[in-house]
Order: structure tokens, then sequence, then C-alpha cells
């Protein structure tokens, strides 16, 4: 299985809500598609979202990486010399995670069609199904309590509430949400960076003084911020998911030996793809600390891959893949099973991707 080209476009999915988080606020998903051709018609699917402000990949850098550093490489090359074209990708240009991810999910997705297996399975095979919780964006307390109600009545019985933005009401912000859905929701909040240290234990130890349950944080500190990170992890009783601190598989070994967080969240947009995801995942086995996975705003192709790897690794036990929820449409035709919280990974080979709906990828030149 010979790859014989490498074509662009882009999609555009309305999002039913503006996503608002400490970092950012946006309408639509827009995203960039990678087409794998090859000479024995199989085409693998990639996708890639610009989030210029969690990755500093943006749309045209992602075309650009892929079109003028990864693309080159691999036209002409053997599928089936998987292990040296995986590691093409990763070595054709410094940083730019997310055009690599997109690629390297399409190489899989033509390596599980070439041996007529599904890339969960490839990958160990733990399970078919998987529960995500739903993100609830940051805003007013009164706001965000009827968003949660709604997402508890769509069914979630696991929500990611956003804070940060305006730090002052944090703790407000989840009084209102726990005393809208009651005690058997399960809570977990994400700051994106937006705390100091001090600022996060400080809150923290409030929100769970006033009896508020959180089940963990997502990155309260910096992104660059390890010292202060440990410094959280050991001093609030809410435990600590790196989130934005973990792209590479060497972060996530720093992290986990320095104990600066209790937990790590792999997503296939800042580690590069499937292929150091599963570095790190193994390497999160060796240390014995639990995964998340989760995506940005992705549609279905690339949180589809994302739904493959959490199949496959038992230790993956936080679910945050509710890209395709936060759609207000689904365009791409087969893949995974997404019903609200239920996902339900696909059989077919690959990643079991049959297309785009027509009309709704737009190729670029
Ligand atoms: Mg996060």
């Amino acid at each position: 299985m010979k790859i014989t080209q490498i074509r662009l476009g882009t999609i555009s999915v309305p999002l039913r809500v503006p996503f608002k988080t400490a970092l950012r606020s946006v309408d639509s998903v827009e995203d960039v598609i990678v087409e794998i051709h090859t000479d024995t018609g199989a085409v693998g699917y990639g996708e890639a979202p610009p989030t210029g402000a969690v990755t500093g990949d943006t749309a045209g850098a992602i075309v650009g990486a892929v079109r003028d550093h990864i693309a080159k490489r691999l036209i002409g090359r053997d599928v089936d010399e998987f292990e040296d074209v995986l590691q093409t990708v990763q070595a054709s240009v410094v940083r730019n995670t997310s055009a690599k991810a997109a690629v390297d999910m399409a190489l899989w997705d033509l390596y599980g069609q070439l041996y007529h297996i599904p890339v969960y399975k490839l990958l160990g095979g733990a399970r078919k199904s998987i529960v995500t919780d739903i993100t609830i964006s940051v805003n007013s307390p009164e706001e965000m309590a009827r968003d949660a109600e709604d997402a508890v009545r769509r069914g979630y019985d696991c929500l990611k509430v956003k804070v940060g933005a305006n730090k002052a009401l944090d703790v407000e912000r989840l009084l209102a949400v726990r005393q809208a859905v009651g005690k058997k929701i399960c809570i977990r909040i994400d700051a994106n960076q937006a705390w100091t240290p001090k600022e996060a234990v400080r809150i923290l130890n409030r929100m769970q003084e006033r009896g508020l349950g959180i089940e963990f944080v997502e990155q309260p500190v910096p992104a660059h911020d390890f010292e202060g990170m440990k410094y959280v992890t050991e001093q609030s009783y809410v435990p600590v998911l790196a989130d934005e601190s973990v792209f590479s598989p060497q972060d996530a070994v720093k992290i986990m030996a320095m104990g600066a967080a209790d937990l790590i969240n792999i997503k296939l947009m800042k580690c590069g793809g499937l292929y150091n995801a599963l570095k790190i995942a193994a390497a999160a086995e060796i240390y014995g600390v639990e995964c998340m996975i989760g995506c940005m705003l992705e549609a279905k192709i690339s949180v589809n891959a994302a739904v493959e790897l959490a199949c496959a690794k038992k230790i993956i036990t936080k679910i945050d893949l509710d890209g395709p929820a936060l759609c207000r449409e689904d365009p791409i035709l087969g893949g995974a099973v997404f019903d609200e919280k239920q996902i339900t990974v696909s059989d077919e080979p690959g990643l079991g991707i049959r297309g785009i709906e027509p009309g709704r990828l737009v190729y670029l030149p």
C-alpha cells in the first residue's frame, strides 16, 4: 500500500452554544482535514483543529506543516513500513503537533485497513464503549447552573466545569452548579492555567470546605509552572490533573517523576498523534498514574481516533471526548457512534470513517 497523494481541506461545523474557557470563546468548529490516498484506492482520514490558544497551531500553520514538511517525505512511501513512516512524520518538522496528529491518525487508519483490523484492537482492545463527560462553559453562575441542568437532562452524569475567567466568581459558580444538579452528579473543574499556585490552593480548599465534592481540577496554574503545580498537588485536598503542561511523552515523564500532578490528560493534538500518545500511556502505567483522554473543539474524525485509544488502554480511566456532542450536526460518515454520553467504537477496519457528507469538505488548492 503506497502513498500516492495527500489532500487537504477544511470543514466548518456550528456549535450548539458558544464554547467559553479562561483562554477563549468560540462559535464553531473549523478544522483542517487530511486525506492520505494510496495506490490500492484506500483513503486514510485525519483531522486537526486550529487551537492557537493552547497548541500554537493555527489553520495556516497546520496546512503549511503538512504540505511543506510532512507530505513531501511521505509520497511514495509504503504504509507497511509502519514504524518508519510514523517516525518520519514526527521527525519532519519540530513542534506542529496538531498537523502531525492529523497525519498520524490517517496512517493508523490505513494500517488498520491494510490488515483488516479496527485501530482500537490493534492498540490493545480493552473495551468497546466508553462514557464521556460534557463541558460547561464559563459564564455567570446562573447561566452555568442552567447549562448544567440541561446537560443532566441530556443524560450526562459527569460535568467538566470551566472556571478561571473572572476568578472572584469561581466558588460561587460551583455552588450554583452543585445546587442545580444535586449531589450524585460527578463534577470536575478546569481552570485552564488561570490561577497562581496560592490562589489555586485557597480556591480549591474553600470549594472542599463548602462540600462541593470536586473530583479533580485540571491545569490550575500556568503550563510552564511545574513547581507551582507540584505545590497545588501537595497543598490542596483536590486531586490535580496536568493538561496544558503535558504535550510530549518527555513532559509526562517529568511531571510524574516530580510528583507534580495526580493525573495526566492525553490529547492527540498536544502530543502529535497516537504514536506519542501510546508512549504517554505506557509511562503512566509504569508510574501508576491514571490518565484522562481529552479533545479540543473537534469534529468526529480526530475525536474518533482518541476513542480508539481510549477503548484500547485501561490506564485511561477518565473520558473527556465531548467535541461531537458540543456540535449542532455531524457531517462525518462512519466511525464511532456518539449517543450523548455513550460512545461505541466502530468495528470496521482502521478508524471506520467512510467519508464526509457531500459538499461539506472544501478542498484546498
Ligand atoms: Mg483542559
